[in-house]
């Protein structure tokens, strides 16, 4: 090969080294060491020299470093295709152009040339393969929030694959392939009820940008040495619930643009009489405690929601609501003054009606995904309720003591699928109860 570029080939008969010369260039590769100079310069590679019979080789990433001086051209190693391109080998080049929208991401694999661009779907992922010996990338990876894109990867290989990694809210791809040198991927996002203000989300911890943005508190239940229910495989209550309220608060703050604030963001153990009054401080607009139920009952399954009452409406939500940490009736006298405890039973007295709306639309929505409308809305004398001023519920998202429901509570893909199911629910809640407000205003 290297005589078709005028290279002349000799070995040293004495130190047994190679001598390469074109022109003036005099390439001198040492068999047995990870050597080689040019025009006297030593340069290392990345390993040894072997002659064999007749054939020098030398580590392939090495050969632009000596093919480059002694043959005056371009010469690039590509280890995706294993392809050495020498000279006159004009690779397409592809870029990515990205675009986010509230709703969809755009991606567009664009090349200096036609190529066939070959759509492919895997686990979690939407590929494209450029069918073609070598292309070149500059690309690497770029990574996004929304939910929709987790990220775009060139992946490379001999199919020269890039990869689209989709997020929880990935719902519909739509192609154009009209243009020969582009292929355009829209990646659109599960469509909300709501279209919340996408441009300027609260985030907690910031001024409100506006005093109307709605403030929920999220409970995710349990905590610390206070665990909560066991699934049979040994699932923690106290970690799926903290790992739903995180969702939850990132679907609220990104969808519909709310301040949401949590009553714990780790491992740790608040008393159930403190839970309500973080809400409180913070002037809340609803209150959400999240639990999985760990009621021992033979094929039970799906989500529950309850509201507060002073009363169980049945027998099994009386024994839930004592397996959640006691009801009113059992709180430790004398570790509160009687008077706050009055005050703060009639605090969420006068939500009742409110709340029983906030646990019809949330249950409406996880219901579609839990498959569970034979449960309903249930009320019981749920003690972290108690306290709160505003709209309070508690949901048992699924039954963690159901072997299913535990796979199922253990999924990410279905954590994402309960929180945007509450978001849902309270996204409504809040339209139906602006609405409400806004006509008894007008009147
Ligand atoms: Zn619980």
């Amino acid at each position: 090969m290297l005589a078709g570029f005028g290279v002349s080939r000799r070995t040293d008969p004495r130190t047994g080294n190679v001598i390469l010369n074109r022109g003036d260039v005099e390439v001198v590769v040492y068999p047995g060491k990870s050597l080689a100079s040019v025009n006297g310069d030593l340069r290392l590679l990345s390993g040894r020299v072997a002659a064999e019979g007749g054939r020098v080789l030398v580590p392939v990433d090495a050969a632009p470093l000596l093919l480059e001086p002694l043959l005056d051209v371009p010469v690039r190693w590509h280890p995706g295709p294993r392809v050495l391109a020498v000279g006159g080998v004009d690779a397409p080049r592809v870029e990515v152009e990205t675009e986010v929208f509230a709703d969809r991401v755009k991606v567009v694999l664009r090349a200096s040339e036609r190529v066939p661009f070959r759509l492919g779907r895997a686990e979690g992922q939407v590929t494209v393969a450029v069918d073609a010996d070598l292309i070149e990338v500059d690309f690497q990876q770029r990574r996004f929030t929304g939910g929709i894109v987790d990220r775009v990867q060139y992946l490379g290989g001999r199919g020269n694959v890039f990869s689209i990694f989709l997020g929880p809210r990935f719902k519909e791809l739509t192609t154009d392939d009209d243009d020969p040198q582009a292929f355009v991927l829209d990646l659109a996002a599960d469509p909300l009820p709501v279209r919340g203000d996408a441009g300027a989300p609260g985030a907690p911890g910031l001024p409100a940008r506006d005093p109307e943005t709605p403030i929920v508190v999220i409970d995710p239940g349990h905590g610390g040495e206070n665990v909560g229910a066991a699934g049979p495989q040994g699932t923690l209550e106290k970690v799926v619930t903290l790992q739903i309220a995180r969702k939850l608060q990132a679907s609220i703050v990104g969808n519909l643009g709310y301040r949401v604030f949590l009553t714990r963001d780790g491992d740790v153990d608040v008393p159930l009489d403190d839970r309500a009054p973080v809400a409180n401080n913070y002037k809340a607009d609803l209150f959400v405690s999240i639990h999985a139920n760990g009621f021992p009952l033979e094929g039970a399954a799906g989500s529950e929601v309850y509201f507060l009452s002073d009363r169980a409406s049945d027998d099994v939500s009386r024994r839930v609501a004592l397996a959640e940490g006691g009801a009113l009736d059992d709180r430790p006298r004398g570790d509160s003054s009687p008077l706050s405890m009055i005050l703060w039973d009639m605090a969420q007295a006068e939500h009742l009606e409110e709340s029983s709306r906030l646990a019809s639309r949330i249950q409406e929505e996880l219901a579609a995904v839990t498959g569970s409308e034979g449960r309903g809305i249930k009320q019981a004398p749920f003690r972290v309720l108690v306290g709160a001023a505003m709209p309070a519920v508690l949901v048992e998202v699924a039954f963690i003591s159901n072997p299913d429901e535990e796979e199922l509570l253990n999924s990410t893909e279905y954590q994402w699928r309960i929180a945007s199911a509450l978001m849902r629910g309270i996204a409504r809640f809040v339209v139906q109860r602006q609405q409400r407000l806004g006509a008894s205003a007008g009147r």
